[in-house]
């Protein structure tokens, strides 16, 4: 019996189901169809691969994201992937919006246009939220938290155990960091004696 990967079966699912649709739906092609006879390809044919995790839940499902032309053509789930073998939910099948929606008039992707893209600080009582630069943001982060640290920091506790930490600084994360900003954050972290941290991925 031969046997078949994951991934080609997939592929060949896939290709297959297309096709299907293609004859059932008029026959009408498009570079988004693919078909058997090999007349359109698929438009991931010549796509980069770039793996990556999926932003939303702790699960951590695998992605791959077809980059063509310095651009993000489409997001699928990874049939290499461990942890979803290449099925994606309903929240993960829908990562590729972060980055484009779909035009209603022409049915073309676009730009999403509500994208945050720059820096945006709300002050404390305001209502109002300004556009800031990367420079300003890390330092003023920088300075708050060490004058909160420095402010807070606890050389010994009640009974005068040394414990040098602070408890007036939480952080928490979320599963857009990955393992390695996980790491590094939790660094940081616990060399200014933070100790409250979280991460609804429990990373
Ligand atoms: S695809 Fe769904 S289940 Fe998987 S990590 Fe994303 S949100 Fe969670």
């Amino acid at each position: 019996m031969t046997k078949i990967s994951r991934r080609k079966f997939l592929q060949l699912t896939g290709v297959s189901s297309l096709a299907a649709s293609t004859f059932l739906f008029g026959g009408r092609k498009t570079v988004e169809a693919a078909t058997t006879d090999g007349a359109v390809p698929l438009r991931i044919r010549y796509a980069k691969e770039v793996p990556t995790t999926c932003p939303y839940c702790s699960l951590g499902c695998g992605s791959i994201v077809h980059v063509a032309g310095g651009e993000v053509i489409s997001i699928a789930g990874d049939p290499d992937h461990p942890i979803n073998e290449g099925a994606l939910c309903s929240k993960g099948a829908s990562i590729f919006n972060l980055r484009r929606v779909y035009d209603s008039k022409t049915g073309k992707s676009v730009l999403n246009p509500s994208r945050v893209t720059e820096v945006l600080y709300r002050a404390p009582n305001s209502d109002q939220w300004k556009v800031k630069n990367w420079d300003w943001a890390l330092r003023e982060i920088a300075a708050r938290v060490k004058k909160a640290r420095d402010a807070s920091f606890e050389r010994l506790d009640a009974n005068g155990v040394t414990v040098n930490r602070t408890t007036a600084i939480a952080h928490l994360g979320s599963a857009a960091l990955e393992c390695e900003e996980n790491y590094l954050m939790n660094k940081l972290f616990r060399a200014i004696g933070g100790i409250n941290m979280c991460h609804h991925a429990r990373l």
